[in-house]
């Protein structure tokens, strides 16, 4: 996220059965490193087996900072419970002049809960293109699309990271039917051979999705010689 906020990490879940890019996320890399160390307990099962971290609940957040809820996991994945989303939820509200940021590849679970996030929060998904690669087992990038577009939220934000290829014209299109207030635009930092884009063609997203929202840049570069 792209802001003049202090930004802090609060992990009350953590885990993730998505395993995208063939288990190559970093959080998933993160946990396997943390998986046998005797004074992290929360990872000890396995990054696929999520969990309600409570003692975490208990953590209150200055005002006018950013908080990315999760970032060690997706708290909105289908087989989250909601008593665990309840409770993350209740917990904002302990801190509510602190802008909480929610980022989830299963976009359609944040209607069932808009009445409990809160006013300020910013909510955004990832799509990492208008085509499905089998990056992952999350919903499809046009599920996801469909979700966000329909979404009726004042702050929203699309990650478009770790970009791959798409269609200018119709991920364009994609966004801005969406209409976020940011967009972050990257490539991806761990090697996980996708299919990427040139970085010509990446740039000339960032120059049309600027013309409409603003553009947070990440990692550019050129495409990987091993990318397919
Ligand atoms: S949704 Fe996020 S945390 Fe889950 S596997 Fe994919 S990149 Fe990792």
């Amino acid at each position: 996220m792209d802001t003049d906020y202090p930004i802090e990490t609060w992990n009350p879940i953590v885990g993730c059965k998505h395993h995208c890019y063939g288990d190559g996320c970093w959080a998933a890399r993160i946990a396997l490193r943390l998986k046998d160390n005797p004074y992290v307990k929360r990872y000890r099962d396995g990054f696929d087996h999520p969990k309600l971290i409570a003692k975490e609940l208990r953590k209150t957040w200055k005002p006018n900072t950013v908080v990315f809820v999760v970032s060690m996991g997706d708290m909105w994945g289908r087989w989250i419970e909601d008593r665990w989303i309840k409770r993350v939820l209740e917990a904002c509200q302990n801190s509510p002049r602190t802008i909480f940021f929610f980022e989830t590849k299963n976009p359609r679970r944040y209607y069932d809960w808009l009445e409990l996030i809160p006013e300020n929060a910013i909510l955004s998904s990832t799509i990492e293109a208008n085509s499905d690669y089998n990056l992952s087992e999350a919903p499809e990038v046009k599920e996801r699309y469909a979700a966000m577009k329909q979404l009726e939220w004042g702050r929203k934000h699309i990650s478009i990271e770790p970009i791959v290829d798409f269609d200018l014209e119709v991920f364009l299109r994609w966004i801005k039917d969406i209409k976020p207030v940011i967009v972050s635009v990257g490539y991806d930092n761990y090697g996980c051979n996708l299919p990427e884009p040139s970085l010509s063609k990446t740039m000339k997203l960032i120059e049309e999705l600027k013309k409409f929202t603003k553009v947070e840049k990440k990692q550019l570069r050129e495409k990987a010689s091993h990318a397919k």
